[in-house]
């Protein structure tokens, strides 16, 4: 781990990677959720606090062919200022060139530069090495702090390592928290370890739940993705979703888990609907007996009690993925019963991380963000780090 904190910042010019990719309002282009920027806060400050001087680089959205102002960074100059107490934030309205390059130097302590969107340069995506050696150019030093593009090879997360020695490279605050509670789960885990699988796709989870064979006690599948071992072995599931070129994988799973006696926890029942729609007439069947023209989009009572019993036992709780389409309030129950039996379990001592895709949002939804131990903000890092693969944005400041 890095020496962030130890380090005392005055007079360098840090350059920061951070994960400013924030939802824009379409037509007023306002931010709609500060979450990100936010997060990267403590890090800014305690390099102002210092003495020093920062400059922020980050992607925003997915531009196509070069500069497109909806995905400017200078509609985010305002609010970043605002989170700052007023602080000038000056901008420049390219990442690399002149302009950027005169702005970083005249820099002074206590300062404030956000650089342009970086993927405005499809050399940013494609980890151009002439590029990262422009964009370490501008700072002393380098800090990681977007754990959200920690899993992507690119110039600003990765490549740029290479320009800053080893004792020049720093996590940020933020990557250092991400860090160590995905650490905290996969290598301190205390026993019992119950991991929280749900959501759609069980080609997604696939990688997830082998890696999880190997570190957890119990895993619980819920979300649509649990029809497909249902029909796997047997089960009547109606037009549930279901993947059936995954049919093997689920079985080829329940027989792992069984041989490293790993407890798999399927929903036995299911809140059934007629149609994929809040006005659908819905009722409960068992997750493996559904009628034709019925499809399974919550988990049914017994299995949220199930699932919370396993839960509250639990001494280390991952979750990932919702149990149902929580969007649609008819559809909440069984997410919303998880969320409290993670908050409940926490309360009495357990250490529970959510992280990835739509768990995230639905803690958030329901309130449970502050009643549990983490909740991460990358959605897709965190998934690859719990499939076991080395992230590059991690490896590059610590190699
Ligand atoms: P993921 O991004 O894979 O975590 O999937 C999240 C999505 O899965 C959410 O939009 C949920 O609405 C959806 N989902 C969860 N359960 C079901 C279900 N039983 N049927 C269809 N979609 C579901």
């Amino acid at each position: 781990m890095s020496n962030f904190s130890n380090h005392n910042f005055a007079n360098q010019k840090a350059l920061i990677r951070v994960d400013f990719n924030v939802p824009l309002d379409k037509t007023t282009l306002a931010i709609t959720d500060d979450t990100r920027i936010k997060a990267a806060l403590p890090t800014i400050q305690k390099i102002l606090k210092d003495g020093g001087s920062v400059i922020l680089m980050s992607h925003l959205g997915r531009p196509k062919e070069g500069p497109e102002d909806k995905y400017s960074l200078k509609h985010l100059v305002k609010h970043l200022s605002d989170l700052l107490g007023g602080k000038t934030v000056f901008f420049a309205n390219d990442c690399i060139g002149e302009q950027a390059v005169l702005t970083a130097s005249m820099l002074k302590a206590g300062e404030v530069l956000l650089l342009e969107n970086l993927r405005f340069y499809k050399e940013e995506e494609k980890g151009n090495e002439d590029f990262a050696k422009k964009l370490a150019a501008l700072g002393d030093v380098w800090i990681n702090d977007a754990f959200g593009t920690a899993h992507r090879a690119h110039a600003s997360t990765a490549v740029i390592a290479k320009f800053f020695p080893k004792e020049k490279r720093f996590f940020g605050l933020l990557m250092e928290a991400e860090v160590n509670a995905a650490e905290q789960v996969l290598h301190k885990a205390q026993k019992p370890f119950t991991a929280i699988i749900g959501g759609a796709k069980v080609s997604d989870k696939i990688l997830i739940i082998e890696n999880l064979l190997e570190k957890a006690t119990d895993i619980i599948i819920g979300g649509g993705m649990a029809y497909t071992f249902m029909k796997a072995q047997g089960g009547q599931i109606g037009s549930s979703l279901c993947e059936d070129d995954r049919l093997q994988t689920a079985l080829e799973i329940l027989a792992k888990a069984k041989a490293k006696q790993v407890n798999i926890h399927l929903p036995e029942d299911s809140i059934i609907a007629d149609k994929f729609a809040a006005d659908a007439n819905t009722q409960i069947a068992q997750s493996n007996a559904i009628q034709d023209g019925w499809m399974g989009l919550d988990i049914g009572t017994n299995a949220a009690n199930k699932f919370s019993e396993v839960i509250k036992y639990s001494k280390t709780i991952l979750w990932n993925g919702p149990m149902g389409v929580f969007e649609i309030e008819k559809f909440q129950s069984g997410t919303k019963a998880v969320a409290v039996a993670v908050a409940a379990s926490t309360q009495t001592g357990a250490f529970s991380l959510v992280g990835g895709g739509d768990s995230v949002a639905a803690v958030n939804q329901f309130g449970f963000n502050d009643k549990v131990s983490y909740v991460s903000t990358g959605g897709g890092a965190m998934l690859e780090y719990f499939e076991g693969k080395t992230l590059p944005g991690i490896a590059a400041v610590n190699e």
